[in-house]
């Protein structure tokens, strides 16, 4: 099966990488870093593009957009290729979510978060969590019968989509002869990977008909992406995005994760830390070159 072959830097004349922002506030020195680090993965001879995931509405804002564009463009960083916004994108989901469903590895879910809570103190003795720090689902809705579901749905109930992860395993099981699932890490070699922690996670939310999740792994595939740079903190949420790959017959881009700046108390930089705005410290009268060193890549341009 093509899906499980693996990506070799001879096959390109470079790796192609991108940088996915969310437009929920300025450019900070933690997207510059991370910027910085895929554009250096790319050269010389790769392809480096930005993409917007601001498929979350309620946290997303379109005026944050230009501003991202321009001061990566002041920092020296310009896409190589038209941006795409993942808000615009919503067909390619929905029609990824369809071929899932006829695979039978997505169920609706009707839950709410204290549902999921009340199920799981009555299940578990503590909630579980996943390895990404999310709340493991306890399968409430995985057992509703086909009519249950019809009738909920008719009745207007919101609910989101689930990857039944059993099911999608035991499918990617059979196709793969009991391999196991790997990926290409950089700077650790062949990781293994190990979704079934994560449970039956959601791939379309009750407000929107997508998710992180689905959403990555659809574009990073369509786009060509041959090496997914990120921050060490997405390191797991990798596992799942393997799954969707194989059930999908994808290709398997090589990963990279980088560490994340911290402020002056050790915290992961944020938003709120607003000094670190890209466009603060150029009113400060800081340079291109002065931020690119502030995180920490000195001399990027220089050849
Ligand atoms: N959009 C994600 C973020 O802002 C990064 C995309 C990814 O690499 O998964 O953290």
């Amino acid at each position: 099966m093509n899906n499980l072959l693996h990506n070799s830097q001879t096959k390109y004349a470079g790796w192609v990488t991108r940088f996915a922002p969310s437009p929920t506030g300025f450019l900070h020195l933690g997207h510059v870093a991370s910027a910085l680090y895929g554009w250096q993965k790319a050269q010389p001879h790769g392809e480096w593009f930005v993409r917007l995931e601001d498929i979350d509405t309620q946290r997303c804002k379109p005026e944050f957009i230009p501003a991202i564009l321009q001061d990566l463009e002041w920092l020296g960083l310009r896409s190589a290729r038209p941006v795409l916004r993942q808000s615009a994108n919503m067909p390619a989901y929905q029609a990824t979510l369809a071929r899932l469903d006829t695979m039978g590895v997505l169920y609706p879910c009707f839950c709410t978060r204290s549902d999921i809570l009340r199920e799981s103190a009555a299940i578990f003795s503590a909630p579980h969590t996943a390895p990404d720090g999310s709340l493991c689902y306890p399968g409430t809705c995985r057992h509703l019968s086909d009519q249950e579901r019809q009738e909920r749905i008719s009745q207007g109930q919101l609910h989101m989509l689930r990857l039944n992860m059993s099911k999608a395993l035991q499918w990617i099981n059979q196709c793969t002869r009991g391999a196991p699932l790997t990926y290409q890490d950089q700077e650790r070699g062949t990781v293994l990977c190990h979704p079934e922690l994560f449970g039956d996670v959601v791939l379309a939310r009750k407000d929107i008909p997508a998710s992180y999740h689905l959403c990555v792994t659809h574009d990073d595939a369509a786009q060509g992406v041959t090496l997914v740079t990120r921050g060490e903190d997405l390191r797991p949420a990798t596992d799942l995005h393997r799954v969707l790959q194989a059930l999908m017959g994808w290709n398997v881009p090589d990963y990279s994760f980088h560490p994340l700046l911290c402020n002056a108390e050790g915290r992961r930089l944020a938003k709120r830390d607003g000094a670190l705005a890209v466009r603060a410290m150029r009113k400060a009268g800081l340079s291109a070159e002065d931020v690119r060193c502030k995180a920490g890549f000195p001399h990027t341009f220089e050849r």
